[in-house]
């Protein structure tokens, strides 16, 4: 028999029914307010509270370690940086081996004919041959040929064979040579304008080594700009230096279909979230930004916050690293340019921030800052000028610096130049509205990204942009 509650226990059920759905009501709204939280979908509610994202609770219990860190002045940017040597990557190296035109423009390259008195045809000795200097052509154990130069004292002028001009036309060279001395050795390019006045650009220095170490290397012709290129080596010190096997070869013409210009920033400036943000919108282009990890982790003024990166990563922006504390990378200790490489990437990441991509400050780098951030970063971006194309190596990718003082003709004649011979242009700005040489006005940008939408030019990010390349 069915029991039939009376009035009182029915009240108390509906209490209890309506008790249950309360508390229900209430777990979920905790629960997605909690999700909501964790999630960070409340930026702009963060921001102005003192509650911050997981990472950022992270990183400012963990102080970042001191060390000696040495800053220059910014208007060191780009200046001596391009004469450091950078290994060029293994499928780079490839890519320079399957596309090379099949002539090498050296003369006499196998050192086999030789002149009268017994040099060889296309090689000349760099300095009158006195009791400081001497100049031979030896043959080693295997009968092979090689040149010999040789320093007897520290002051006098070095002693280099230096070969014939190779006549230069297209953009793209590659080259090597093979080298052996017991002293490190200085390997240099003399180029010669069309006008005749010459550019020596000094390319790499490698350790001295009792056996032969071959040096792989590559240059461009941007626009015709020389006529003739000549390879040089010699050691820096007194002794010998051997040489054997000179290589310049044309690279076949750069096969990409269209320009590339990557809009980038250096340092992660608030200005740039402040005054510039609004005209990316407007001309709905896409930037990197290279901020400087320990300022994004401590939330220095002045600087974008982390919120304020997650919401230009969120409209297609590409967050990248600039070190950690801003020191010159070349100057670091070994275990302290680990330790800023290895933490600059993880306050990125530890705040679902960043693409691995780098840009040196000072524009500063050289063989051990390579060996270092290659280990965690896809890419470096110098601040040597150029442009970039189908070789470009991903650690050493040339931009054009743009300064207060750059006129919108260098502006427009970049962007030409790269969409005349289907380059990748990268252009590095700083601060907008802001004071000093580094800091463009709005109006200026207006301009700039006006002719850059009118340019033909695609615009991608710097990641984006290696990917199209490196295809
Ligand atoms: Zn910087």
């Amino acid at each position: 028999m069915a029991t039939k509650l009376n009035k009182k226990q029915q009240v108390a059920l509906q209490k209890r029914q309506l008790y249950r759905k309360i508390i229900g009501i209430m777990a979920i709204i905790g629960v997605v307010s909690f999700l909501l939280y964790r999630f960070t979908l409340l930026d702009t509610f963060i921001t102005h509270n003192p509650l911050k994202t997981i990472g950022q609770i992270q990183k400012e219990s963990k102080d970042f370690r001191d060390y000696v860190c040495s800053a220059q002045a910014d208007d060191m940017l780009g200046k001596g940086a391009e004469l450091s040597y950078v290994p060029p990557a293994p499928h780079v190296l490839e890519r320079y081996k399957t596309n090379l035109e099949a002539t090498n423009l050296v003369t006499n390259a196998s050192l086999s004919s030789t002149r009268e008195g017994g040099d060889p045809v296309g090689f000349s000795r760099s300095t009158v041959v006195d009791e400081v200097h001497s100049y031979s052509l030896n043959k080693d154990e295997a009968n092979e040929p090689f040149l010999r130069s040789e320093r007897k004292v520290a002051n006098a002028s070095t002693a280099t064979w230096v070969m014939d001009p190779v006549a230069l036309k297209q953009t793209d060279y590659y080259f090597s040579v093979e080298l052996r001395s017991q002293k490190p050795i200085s390997i240099s390019l003399l180029l010669t304008r069309h006008d005749g006045s010459q550019q020596y650009r000094s390319y790499t220095q490698i350790n001295g080594k009792s056996s032969w170490q071959k040096v792989d290397g590559y240059f461009q012709n941007i626009e015709h700009q020389y006529k003739s290129v000549q390879i040089l080596a010699h050691s820096t010190k007194t002794g010998t230096t051997d040489l054997r096997k000179p290589i310049v070869q044309a690279l076949k013409q750069n096969p990409l279909n269209n320009g590339i210009v990557s809009i980038t920033f250096d340092d992660g400036w608030e200005s740039i979230y402040k005054f510039a943000r609004p005209l990316f919108e407007k001309y709905d282009v896409v930037t990197t930004q290279f901020v400087i990890g320990s300022y994004t982790a401590k939330e220095t003024g002045g600087y974008m916050t982390v919120a304020q990166l997650k919401n230009l990563q969120a409209a297609g922006h590409e967050i990248a690293s600039h070190s950690l504390k801003h020191c010159d990378q070349t100057k670091l200790a070994a275990t302290d340019l680990a330790y800023d490489a290895s933490e600059t990437k993880d306050v990125l990441t530890s705040n679902g921030l960043g693409s691995a991509g780098y840009a040196y400050p000072y524009g500063a780098y050289d063989v051990e800052t390579f060996n270092e951030l290659q280990k965690l970063h896809r890419y470096t971006r110098t601040s040597d000028e150029g442009f970039n194309d189908y070789y470009v190596n991903p650690y050493q990718i040339r931009t054009q610096n743009v300064t207060n003082q750059t006129t919108q003709a260098e502006i427009d004649g970049w962007l030409a130049t790269a969409k005349q011979y289907n380059y990748w242009l990268v252009l590095v700005y700083h601060r907008v509205d802001e004071s000093g040489e580094y800091s463009i006005t709005v109006d200026q940008l207006n301009k700039h990204l006006a002719s850059i939408q009118g340019s033909g030019l695609t615009v991608m990010t710097v990641d984006q942009a290696l990917k199209a390349v490196n295809r």
